[in-house]
């Protein structure tokens, strides 16, 4: 018998290998195998076996390294989708949907060998070594066995493979090829049991006579019993020894009573990611809440794939629907998975989900250790945990009987993960993956993706709204300060004085402040610091990109280019350069302002430690302090009842960007901010700084327009063809040399011209190739290809071929090239 192992590499097809005797008839679809690859051992994935195979020379798998598969067919189905969708192999997505430290590797280990045992039947002519050779043997010299790894560090090259393997022929060195440990294990724990325990008052009596006996023998053995009796008749070794200091022989002596035994035990790493704010007391839905359950249990009676997109103002008890929902799910005995788009969110939602469904539900998420993350994967794999929160990669946790999806903030481009492949959008592999199941997909968000809204609007999904705040409270009045008149009247600071006096407002009656900067500022563009013009490109309606080195303006879609202008073209001021100021920057020119005040600031910098942001959001909600300035990090989910008064520094850091989703995102951005403020019984207000008070994004924001914003900015894409209307390729080329950078975007673009031709494709339309808006990262070269179609595989499997000739053509590999499929950011 034979199999089909996939591999995770790029642009694989499953390989063939044997199955030997000793495994034949124990290999299913779905194992987990370490397979020999040329000269090494690598972890694949079975997704086929056949009775025959017309491949010749096919080696042996060696082992599989589970006892059980670890993919269902569903699973191998969805990352199929996947790959043939994002263009990938299927190794790749099945890669990306375990822990990814369960993927093994042999690592390479050489030796010089022994004088005397060299190979003699090499002649002394052919012994000839290369300058290479002879450094790598003087740094082997010692005799010690090496990794790779260690020689590549030592001599600072790479590429050794050949050499080693050309001196391992001479005789001079030996190689070995061996696993590498695997990044985690299982972990046991050895725990101290009462033999036969149970905690009816006879036992205790026993138990309590026993130790009465004891007590006159070993003080510390009977110390130790009256533990194990308090604790449910077990405690693990480690507590008892180092906290309660019972010594391994008193252990030891009071097993030779015959009382307690050592039993090692799985051990379950968790971290707590809930925050501990008060309890959530039950509620019972209102009217509208009610309607949208009712249909959505209805499909789950039904059990066939039923998608709904819900569109609920911030705080209209979207979340709520999900948990009634997940309720259902679980009395038919099925299994809910809730993506959500960040960490900083999980936090709060996650206390909301163990509040309702207590130890039902695991996590899943980047930050977690790999030991919890393979734990909470196993336990969800045996049906222990039938609700998983998670962030995008756990749209592939391990259910055996999924019934809802619920995707929350979905328009979030944090679901798409952009590097490595697969480039993949959780949201939609979500969707795909209730079609497979028969499940339903809940999407919600308070500001829709265009794609969704889209979508719903043409009867693919089912569009439910919750248009009011669950206590009728006010949307909050929304201030928009001209940044320009600000200067004018010689304002500098970031803070206009309306909303200097607001802040001071609110600190005066001790309630609470949100401060805004998005960070995402993106300095090679050019704006007038006193009118705030910027230069777009006429065809697509983009920031256009600065150019330092030949002071052009460039788009980077078409490639239209003109000469940077040295004053403003509508005001003739010489200020007409990009600055901008981080958060910290910020922070330090407040607490100038506002010495008195009580501040912290949350962003990267203030929330890499581990439990930080649960500690600020905490200290938050118990009003430790009254200002939160923060990034893109404090406008969503987040809900505290005292917060009055939100302020964004800028809006037009959003609008700026060199992306066809500016106004979508800065839209979406200004909504959720407004959010935030007015959670409670007192009304909220915002403040929205901008240097485009007439902008129609700006002001449809204000007024909480949502379906006059989508009107007209659905009309403005149909226009110019972009998403929702067609669907995005984004090619992108990178390299130390910009002149192959260049050179392999141009040829690879007039050849993907030819095969669109050849097959008759005439609504793709390819844009570039041009410089891609950071055009230099790392040393880098990038160049980038934008290609419209309607016709996603067809187009894709032309650029499969494409990528596939490239790589067969034995070209050096100078130039990398990535396929970004439907990408949500543009940078
Ligand atoms: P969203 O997810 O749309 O932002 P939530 O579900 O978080 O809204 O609801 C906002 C707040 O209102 C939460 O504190 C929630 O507990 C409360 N809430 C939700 N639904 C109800 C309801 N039917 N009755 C009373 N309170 C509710
Ligand atoms: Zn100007
Ligand atoms: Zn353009």
């Amino acid at each position: 018998m034979f199999v089909q192992v996939a591999l995770a590499l790029p642009l694989s097809e499953p390989f063939t290998y044997r199955i030997p005797s000793h495994l034949e008839g124990k290999m299913d679809l779905g194992f987990r195998v370490l397979v020999p690859l040329r000269k090494k051992i690598v972890t694949g994935f079975v997704v086929g076996i056949t009775a025959t195979s017309n491949v010749s020379n096919v080696k042996e798998i060696i082992d599989p390294l589970d006892p059980y598969p670890l993919f269902s067919g569903e699973m191998l189905e969805l990352a199929k989708w996947v790959s043939e969708y994002y263009l990938c192999s299927w190794g790749e997505a099945l890669r990306a949907a375990l822990p990814s430290e369960l993927m093994l590797k042999s690592e390479m280990y050489v030796k010089k060998r022994v004088k005397g045992q060299a190979s003699e039947s090499y002649p002394e002519s052919a012994k000839k070594l290369s300058p290479k050779q002879k450094r790598i043997l003087e740094v082997l010299q010692d005799g010690k066995e090496r990794k790779l790894s260690w020689l590549s560090r030592t001599l600072k090259v790479k590429g050794l493979y050949a050499d080693l393997y050309d001196l391992s022929k001479k005789g001079e060195i030996e190689i070995d090829q061996r696993l590498g440990k695997p990044g985690v294990r299982i972990q046991h724990e050895k725990m101290v049991k009462l033999k036969n325990f149970d905690d009816t008052e006879e036992n205790l009596e026993l138990l309590r006579l026993a130790n009465s006996a004891l007590k006159k023998k070993s003080r510390a053995q009977s110390k130790c019993l009256e533990l194990l009796i308090d604790n449910k008749g077990e405690l693990p070794w480690k507590i008892l020894t180092s906290q309660h200091k019972v010594s391994a022989s008193s252990l030891k002596g009071l097993e030779k009573t015959g009382l307690i035994e050592f039993v090692s035990v799985e051990k379950i790493r968790e971290s707590d990611w809930a925050l501990d704010l008060p309890e959530t007391r039950p509620v019972s839905l209102n009217e509208d809440q009610e309607e949208i359950l009712e249909n959505i249990k209805e499909a789950l009676d039904k059990q066939v794939y039923s998608p709904f997109l819900i569109h609920g103002v911030t705080g209209s008890g979207k979340t709520q629907v999900y948990i009634e929902a997940i309720r259902e799910v679980l009395k038919d005995g099925k299994q809910a998975l809730i993506l959500v788009p960040e960490i900083s969110l999980t936090s709060q939602i996650i206390s909301r989900f163990k509040a309702n469904f207590g130890e039902k539900v695991g996590c899943l998420h980047s930050r977690m250790s790999a030991g919890e993350r393979f734990d909470t994967w196993r336990r969800v794999r045996n049906g222990e945990l039938p609700v998983v929160v998670g962030a995008r990669s756990a749209v592939f946790s391990p259910f055996q009987n999924l019934g809802l999806i619920v995707v929350d903030e979905e328009h979030v481009p944090s679901y798409k993960q952009d590097d490595p492949a697969p480039r993949y959008n959780a949201r939609d592999v979500a969707v795909m993956r209730a079609k497979l199941n028969d499940a339903a997909v809940i999407l919600g968000s308070a500001t829709p993706g265009l794609e969704s809204y889209h979508n719903a609007q043409q009867g693919k999904y089912v569009l439910c709204q919750l248009k009011e705040r669950v206590e009728k409270q006010k949307l909050p009045h929304v201030k928009v300060v001209d940044l320009a008149q600000e200067r004018k009247n010689g304002n500098m600071s970031f803070l206009s004085s309306d909303l200097s006096s607001l802040l001071q407002d609110r600190m005066d009656k001790g309630e609470q402040v949100l401060l805004f900067l998005n960070r995402r500022g993106f300095s090679t563009f050019v704006k007038c610091q006193d009118c705030g013009y910027v230069e777009k490109c006429p065809r697509c309606d983009i920031t256009l990109t600065f150019h330092r080195t030949d002071f052009s303006l460039r788009c980077h879609y078409c490639n239209y280019q003109k000469k940077a202008p040295d004053l403003c073209p509508k005001c003739e001021s010489y200020r007409f350069t990009y600055r901008g100021a981080g958060t910290q920057k910020i922070e330090e020119e407040l607490k100038k302002s506002f010495p008195k005040a009580l501040m912290e600031r949350m962003d990267l910098d203030t929330t890499l430690k581990k439990g930080a942001h649960k500690r600020l959001l905490s200290d938050f909600g118990r009003k430790k302090f009254g200002i939160l300035v923060g990034t893109q990090m404090i406008t969503k989910g987040l809900d505290f009842p005292d917060v009055t008064l939100v302020g964004v520094i800028s809006a037009d850091l959003g609008l700026d960007l060199p992306d066809f989703r500016s106004k979508e995102r800065t839209f979406q951005l200004l909504a959720q901010v407004a959010g935030r403020a007015g959670r409670g019984k007192r009304e909220g207000e915002v403040v929205v700084q901008t240097y485009y008070p007439k902008e129609w994004t700006i002001k449809l924001a204000a007024s909480h327009d949502f379906e006059k914003f989508y009107r007209k900015e659905l009309e403005q894409r149909e226009e110019l063809g972009y998403p929702p209307f067609n669907h995005l390729i984004l090619v992108v080329f990178s390299s130390k040399s910009l002149r192959r950078v260049t050179a392999c975007a141009q040829s690879f673009s007039s050849v993907l011209e030819r095969s669109v031709k050849s097959v008759k494709q005439k609504s793709v339309g390819i844009l570039g190739p041009a410089p891609a808006p950071l055009s230099k990262i790392k040393n880098q070269h990038r160049w980038q290809l934008l290609v419209k179609t309607k016709n996603i595989i067809t187009v894709t499997s032309l650029i499969r071929k494409i990528l596939e000739d490239e790589k067969n053509a034995k070209k050096k590999k100078e130039v990398r090239i990535t396929v970004n499929v439907d990408p949500m950011d543009m940078l």
